[in-house]
């Protein structure tokens, strides 16, 4: 590589066939050399001086030689003049030591930062190597190389940014920056599609749990997978592109579909089910208070209606309490196991200082958060929140999370369901009136059936 009369175009014995037109090419716009024995030498190395060199060449720099912003480059190296050049153009920098080590072997990942900057490869597409964390820095200018049809990696889905790059691999590459004749095809071959396995499947920035996550994925979303390495999977959904952990995709769509609206009538539940309806508070509990309503009583109103649509309905249920009791929080778990249970529902009111807080909102736990108890208490909260503000017509505050203990030391699927605030006059005047208290009971018994039909297609 060191500048010596040119020769012509093909007399370097050594140029490997399948890079002889590129070579030639570069040869011939006097790029590159070869040594005085009239060799190419392709498998040598490039050291950062000869790379420097070439690029100034390729992309028509001044090679003038003169002094340079780094010690370790005097005036009269063969590359000052195009290292000068290229650091006022702002291709290469040099190390925080102001050092260019102009003799150490350059790599592919240096190449990258330096072949984008010189032919201004700007853009990036969905491509990914194994070996290279795609959302760094350097993972950017790999792609946006790889974008620009200067390289595209190995076949075995690496690019080894830390290898050097030998003369032939490094000719390639700035031949085809120069002409677009020689680019390559970047075009992202996916590995195939696959589907969220899990209740809520973080992105993350790199492919391990200590990078940061950027977004999340739910149960059944479609992601496209472009490459797996230590069983993390580089994906994109829509615009979120990030590493997820493999464990967490099947190939096919879970089971796990709920029917996007609640259907009328509700079918009937035709598996057999026992479930735990608990009233909220009572005994000396009073719970919230509002607008000349008591929560426990509310509470016991609502759950006692519960109970009888859902024996209607051929369900068995297990009341926590039928009266004006207080069973402490982990009795009430314990009842709903000893008689054999599936399924927990326990129901309050709200209170909020402030008298405009008004709608209903449902709650489960995500302790497990993979666990199919988790999933199936989110269900559970969601058909049962759908049902109560369509048949309420209160403000859908939504299914959320929450540590309640009855939710989340919980080993059945629960649901902790807040039917409306006592302390706002609308809601108040909902729940206090036992025709609004037969609307809520039917529609937390629509929200059963709902979720046991979706269950038992499980
Ligand atoms: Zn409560």
């Amino acid at each position: 590589m060191i500048p010596i009369k040119g020769h012509a175009a093909g007399t370097m014995s050594d140029i490997p066939a399948k890079s002889k037109t590129e070579i030639d090419y570069l040869i011939n716009n006097k790029v590159i050399t070869g040594y005085p024995d009239q060799t190419f030498r392709p498998n040598n190395n490039v050291t950062r001086e000869e790379a420097a060199t070439m690029i100034g060449r390729a992309i028509g720099l001044n090679g003038t030689k003169r002094t340079t912003s780094f010690a370790d480059v005097k005036a009269s190296s063969f590359g000052s003049g195009y290292i000068q050049s290229a650091v006022e153009a702002g291709i290469i920098t040099g190390y925080e030591d102001k050092t260019f080590r102009p003799t150490n072997k350059i790599t592919r990942g240096e190449m990258a930062y330096l072949l984008t900057k010189a032919f201004k490869l700007k853009e990036t597409s969905k491509v990914s190597f194994k070996d290279v964390i795609m959302t760094s820095n350097q993972g950017i200018v790999i792609n946006q190389m790889v974008t620009g049809g200067l390289s595209n990696g190995y076949p075995d889905g690496t690019f080894k940014p830390t290898n050097n790059i030998s003369r032939e691999e490094f000719s390639l590459m700035v031949a085809r920056g120069m002409n677009e004749d020689f680019r390559v095809s970047s075009e992202a071959k996916p590995l195939g599609v696959k589907y969220v396995n899990a209740t809520s499947l973080n992105v993350r920035k790199g492919p391990d749990t200590s990078y940061a996550a950027i977004g999340y994925l739910k149960s059944g979303d479609k992601v496209t997978v472009y490459s797996i390495a230590n069983n993390w999977a580089y994906i994109t959904n829509g615009s979120l592109t990030g590493y997820v952990s493999a464990t967490y995709l099947s190939d096919a769509p879970p089971v796990v579909q709920p029917p996007t609206d609640p259907q009328d009538p509700t079918p009937p539940v035709t598996g057999k089910h026992v479930i735990t309806i608990d009233a909220g508070h009572g005994g000396k509990d009073p719970g919230s208070s509002g607008n000349g309503l008591v929560e426990k009583d509310i509470t016991l109103a609502v759950s006692l209606k519960v109970q009888k649509k859902l024996e209607a309905a051929g369900i068995k249920v297990v009341m926590t309490r039928t009266g004006d009791t207080y069973p402490t929080l982990q009795q009430r778990i314990n009842i709903g196991v000893n008689a054999k249970a599936d399924t927990f529902v326990s129901i309050h009111a709200n209170k909020f200082g402030s008298e405009s807080a008004n709608g209903t909102e449902s709650y489960y736990n995500t302790k497990a958060a993979l666990s199919p108890r988790a999933e199936a208490s989110k269900q559970l909260a969601t058909f049962i929140q759908k049902r109560l503000v369509k048949a309420l017509g209160t403000t859908d505050r939504g299914v959320k999370t929450a540590d309640y203990q009855v939710i989340t030391y919980n080993p059945l699927p629960a649901a902790l369901i807040e039917l409306g605030f006592l302390s706002n006059k609308s809601d108040a005047s909902k729940l206090g009136s036992d025709n609004y208290q037969n609307l809520a009971a039917q529609a937390i018994v629509d929200g059963i059936k709902d979720y046991y039909n979706w269950k038992d297609k499980q």
